[in-house]
């Protein structure tokens, strides 16, 4: 390393700063190195060799330089150390600079200048300070748009929970209008969508004035609440969402899931009219947030529609299908199952039997007792019928006082079994004042055919069975025939 470059190394060390300018000057007080930060080596060669105060007039004032050159007259003799701090500088581009001057003892009696520009550092150290608290500003807004751009996300979020969830129980419409499969997709959609755990239906029963549980994800089954009995009950009473945070605090709670910690019952409500209840259950771990109460509120008027859309439309079908007078299927539904019934039985080659009933003489019990017994007579007859018949049976008022019953996978054989029973079964029944029809009893006749014995289809069982019937009729009624081909 060659002696100047060891002295920089060396005073960068005492100043701790880097260096401005570095002058090596020997006892004789000429110039033995120059170095000037940011100026070439070349460049100084010219300086070499001249003397000290000539180089110091050159860059500063007549003051200052006589303060260095007697400064070096001082270090020289007493080979110390010596600094002028913060001497004032007019530079040629007329800036005031402030620069340090420390001369140190070197080798051989020479003396080694040092100049700092403090002014540059000071301007370095103000501009950094700046910046950094440009800096420390920016990051400061950086976090607020984060923070802002969280909370939008949340929002976001939320906004899209809710959507996908009523999209969901609004297409629900369109997949079915049964009101329990309706139920079912809805909790579906609150477990899976919105990730409630605990979740369930209850509907008022009208009569009874009881909210019940019709569908649920983890409740116990078979609730049933009075109206204005427990959380759920309050809200129905009062028509108001009802939010619990901590249902070991609330006297009214009464439990319905094993792990319920909150609880949040929302009224349904469809044209001013208290259909039931939606209730949520959350475990302490699932917190509710306030836009959780929010959803819902909003899921809670959808789902009533929904809800009420489907029990209307069954309520429709129903009353499309059903006889008014007896609540058995009508004609209409015969056909259908009819149809239906018979694709089975040929389809799996089972068998399919019908009966066909008349009342007999029943012209004359109307005239004798009035249409309103007569009413009461069909209603018992269909009863009894209906008492015979399997819950895989149908039984239908074909029209007036003639009934129809479907019996699937049952030969003929056994529906007359079943054609004997319900005959006797209405024999021995205490209609009023039956004793006074012929026979002394208000009676059937029943006429039986079945597939594939007596039928290739569905009109063919049809007529078979009607043939029977005419045969029952024919002979001495209070009869049950079995079709034949021998009977026309
Ligand atoms: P049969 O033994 O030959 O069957 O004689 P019937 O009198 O039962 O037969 P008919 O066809 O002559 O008369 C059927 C009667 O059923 C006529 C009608 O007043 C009565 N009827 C039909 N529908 C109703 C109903 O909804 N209510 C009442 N009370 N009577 C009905
Ligand atoms: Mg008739
Ligand atoms: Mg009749």
């Amino acid at each position: 390393m060659n002696s100047s470059l060891m002295y920089i190394a060396m005073l960068n060390t005492v100043v701790n700063a880097k260096p401005s300018a570095l002058i090596t000057i020997n006892a004789t007080g000429i110039i033995s190195h120059v170095h000037i930060t940011g100026r070439s080596q070349a460049s100084l060669a010219l300086l070499t060799g001249k003397r000290l105060l000539k180089l110091l007039r050159l860059v500063f004032d007549t003051h200052n330089s006589q303060l260095i050159s007697n400064a070096f007259t001082t270090c020289l003799a007493s080979q110390q150390q010596t600094t002028i701090s913060q001497f004032k500088h007019i530079s040629s581009r007329n800036l005031t600079e402030y620069f340090d001057c420390t001369l140190a003892p070197g080798p051989e009696k020479s003396i080694i200048i040092f100049f700092q520009n403090v002014t540059e550092s000071v301007l370095f150290q103000e501009e950094l300070f700046t910046i950094t608290e440009q800096h420390e500003s920016l990051n400061q807004d950086l976090c607020v748009a984060m923070a802002n751009l969280d909370f939008h996300l949340m929002d976001l979020e939320h906004a899209h929970k809710k959507l996908s969830a009523l999209y969901r129980i609004t297409a629900i419409v369109q997949k079915t209008v049964n009101e329990k499969e309706v139920m079912e997709e809805i909790l579906d959609g609150m477990t899976r969508e919105l990730g409630f755990i605990n979740a369930a239906i209850f509907l008022l029963d009208p009569n009874s004035q009881e909210l019940i549980n019709k569908a649920h994800r983890g409740y116990n089954d078979k609730i049933r609440v009075s109206l204005g009995q427990g959380v759920t009950g309050y809200a129905a009473l009062h028509r108001e969402l009802v939010y619990v945070p901590d249902i070991t605090l609330d006297s009214r709670y009464i439990p319905g899931t094993k792990n319920g910690f909150s609880e949040v019952a929302v009224p349904l409500i469809v044209n001013d009219r208290v259909i039931g209840v939606l209730d949520v259950e959350t475990s302490q771990e699932q917190s509710i947030k306030a836009y959780d109460l929010d959803l819902l509120r909003s899921l809670a008027s959808q789902i009533a529609m929904t809800i009420a859309h489907a029990s209307h439309v069954n309520q429709a079908c129903i009353e499309a299908s059903t006889d008014g007078l007896t609540n058995l299927y009508n004609y209409r539904h015969f056909q259908n199952i009819l149809q239906q019934e018979f694709k089975r039985a040929t389809r799996y080659n089972w068998s399919l039997s019908l009966l066909m009933i008349d009342i007999d003489y029943f012209k004359h019990y109307n005239d004798i007792n009035g249409h309103l017994y007569g009413d009461d007579a069909l209603r018992a007859v269909a009863e009894l019928v209906r008492q015979y018949c399997r819950d895989t049976d149908f039984v239908f008022r074909y029209g007036g006082e003639e009934f129809v019953v479907l019996l699937p996978e049952t030969t003929v054989t056994r529906a007359h079994i079943i054609a004997e029973l319900i005959r006797k079964a209405i024999a021995e029944f205490p209609f009023q004042n039956s004793n006074n029809q012929p026979g002394g009893a208000l009676t059937v006749s029943i006429g039986i055919a079945g597939y594939p014995d007596n039928a290739a289809s569905e009109s063919e069982l049809i007529d078979a069975a009607d043939t029977a019937l005419y045969s029952a009729k024919r002979s001495t009624r209070n009869r049950s025939c079995l079709y034949s081909t021998n009977i026309s």
